[in-house]
């Protein structure tokens, strides 16, 4: 595993810390309430900022959705002088230590992702040919198919996997495998006008509880593979490796997805033992997801490292829903930065034929790849 790159050290007080003890002063408040709102939209302004806060001079107020209340808290907690500091200044004003604290852990803002990225060496977004969890509106996203066919061939983007839902996600518009098959008819017309990009046809699918799918190439043939991803019993506290590995053992897995289904101040994912897990997906060729969506960060940079000294691979995705979303690769290329992972283990970093050959791998059973 080479070492990780030097990253430019974080400012004193970052606006990730501050955005965490927003967002627990918010939980304080009536729910619902002005003054929680106004606490939570300052904590999405601070977490979306291109640069930190601290050091910076300039009226706090003038920021987008920042009210004069938000601006006195975030001046008190910027002026407390280090993120340790902003811990002890909350825990006056609570009365108590945040309990929510363990759920706002080891997310990136965008502050952080671009101070990682801007390092030199390392994996780089230039490395990157392609994005591999993407929705269209026939699920729950946003973007009609041709919008983001178009927009990913137009950024330059060699190949994509599109993965919308399968049935079992039918609350977020799951597909039925008829849909899969027009799905498919829609893209290859739509690949014979690209000339130098191909979008491969997957699905996201759904991992119950038993570790079972509810879509993979054997039931419906028209895809490619499949990101196998958890989308319930996320709070359970039982030991969810078994379910993990049955999932990762399914031929046409490519990718498990988002691996801890942690959602940001909300929950924090899945137990399981990681290292058994990781040992699975690296003996069977998958890919662990690098989740970038800013609400998952899913993996962690810390459980990303186990990752990567298990010998896994990795797929950096952005898990887009929107045309805004489709940045989001960003953050999971900051914690590949992060964790050490080189571009060898990156299968997005892949040429396209190579993936494809790694694709075909995976629907065939997972045979063992070769890695450097
Ligand atoms: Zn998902
Ligand atoms: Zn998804």
């Amino acid at each position: 595993m080479s070492a990780v790159p030097p990253v430019p050290p974080a400012p004193a007080v970052t606006n990730t810390r501050v955005a965490a003890a927003l967002l627990a002063l918010a939980a304080a408040e009536e729910p619902g309430g002005r003054a929680s709102k106004e606490y939570r939209a300052a904590a999405r302004t601070l977490r979306n900022l291109r640069a930190d806060l601290h050091g910076r001079r300039f009226a706090l107020a003038s920021l987008p959705d920042v009210t004069h209340r938000a601006a006195d808290a975030i001046g008190a907690f910027l002026a407390s002088g280090s993120d340790e500091n902003v811990g002890d200044a909350l825990a006056a004003m609570l009365d108590r230590a945040d309990p929510a604290a363990g759920r706002k852990a080891d997310f990136l803002s965008q502050a952080d992702v671009d101070r990682i990225l801007s390092a030199p060496g390392g994996l780089s977004r230039a490395d990157l040919c392609a994005d591999l969890h993407l929705h269209t509106d026939r699920s729950d996203g946003r973007m009609p198919l041709p919008r983001l066919h178009r927009a990913l061939e137009n950024r330059g983007d060699r190949y994509a996997l599109l993965t919308d839902h399968a049935r079992d996600c039918a609350v977020a518009g799951g597909l039925f495998p008829g849909d899969f098959r027009a799905q498919r008819r829609e893209v290859d017309a739509l690949n014979a006008r690209a000339e130098t990009f191909t979008m491969f046809v997957g699905a996201e699918a759904n991992i119950a509880e038993d570790g079972t799918l509810d879509v993979t190439p054997r039931s419906v043939p028209e895809i490619e593979a499949v990101v196998a991803s958890v989308h319930t019993g996320l709070r359970s506290p039982r030991d969810q490796t078994g379910r993990l590995v049955r999932a990762i053992e399914t031929p046409g897995v490519a990718v498990l997805g988002h691996p801890k289904g942690r959602l940001y101040d909300m929950r924090s994912g899945i137990r399981a033992d990681w290292p058994r897990v990781f040992a699975a997906a690296a003996a069977r060729g998958v890919a662990i997801e690098l989740n970038g969506c800013p609400e998952r960060l899913d993996l962690p940079p810390a459980l990303a490292r186990v990752a990567a000294d298990s010998g896994c691979l990795f797929s950096l995705s952005s898990d887009a829903h929107a045309a805004a979303h489709l940045s989001f690769l960003d953050f999971g290329l900051a914690v590949a930065r992060l964790a050490g992972i080189p571009s060898s283990r990156v299968v997005n970093a892949f040429s396209r034929d190579r993936f494809a050959a790694w694709l075909e791998e995976r629907r065939s059973g997972g045979a063992i790849t070769e890695r450097t």
